[in-house]
Order: structure tokens, then sequence, then C-alpha cells
């Protein structure tokens, strides 16, 4: 777990609280147990009981972030959104801390291939 990360979410607060809040779970205590985790340098151990559905139903989904591709969410013919990324689908843990501060979710591939545009 990049800690970095972690430490950005904590500090921003509003990833966790709406991933909270989607899951019917209290965003304060996701925000508590982050810290904890935080303070335990990323250490699951550190984790009792529910505290662990807090860390599977709302941290842990922020790590695996799917790129949204050089030209962001593209609806399908059946109009859908879906990514335009033609490269791994998740964001390596690189380009995350980047795309949550730029609050633009591309991996490194996309991330390259719009530079050389
Ligand atoms: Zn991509």
């Amino acid at each position: 777990m990049d800690l970095d990360v972690l430490k950005f979410l904590i500090d921003n607060e509003e990833q966790i609280k709406e991933t909270a809040e989607k899951n019917n779970l209290e965003p304060e205590v996701s925000l508590v147990i982050a810290r904890i985790l935080y303070d335990n340098k990323g250490d699951l151990s550190s984790l009792k009981g529910k505290q662990n559905y807090h860390y599977q139903k709302v941290i842990e989904p922020l790590f695996f972030r799917e790129c949204e591709g050089p030209v962001g969410l593209m609806p399908d013919d059946e109009g859908n959104f879906v990514s335009s990324c033609v490269h791994t689908k998740y964001i390596d843990e690189e380009s995350l801390l980047l795309s949550y501060e730029e609050e633009d979710f591309k991996c490194q591939n996309c991330r390259y291939d719009t530079q050389k545009w």
C-alpha cells in the first residue's frame, strides 16, 4: 500500500467519505480506520473485526482506480460510459498519487500517450 496515497486520501477526506456513503457506512468511522492504517504503516493486521469491512469496502477500492483513458470516458454503442484506456485499465501505483492530486485518472501509459499528441 502506498502510504503517500493513503495520506492524501486522509487529508482530503472527500474520496473516503463518498465511498463510505455509497456503501452505507459511517464516513467518520472509515476515516478513523484510514488513520489507524496510516499510523501502522499500512499494516492490515492492525485492523480488527468490522474495521476490516470498512477497509475492504472503502479504502481498498480507492487503491484500484480504473484508468479513464487518454480522452476520458467515452460512450460505447449502448451509451454506457467506458474507459478509453487501451492499456492496463487500472492505474499503476506510480501514477495513482498524481491522479488523485490532479483529479485526472490516467495510467502511466495513457499519460505518455497524451504527452505525445
Ligand atoms: Zn490508461
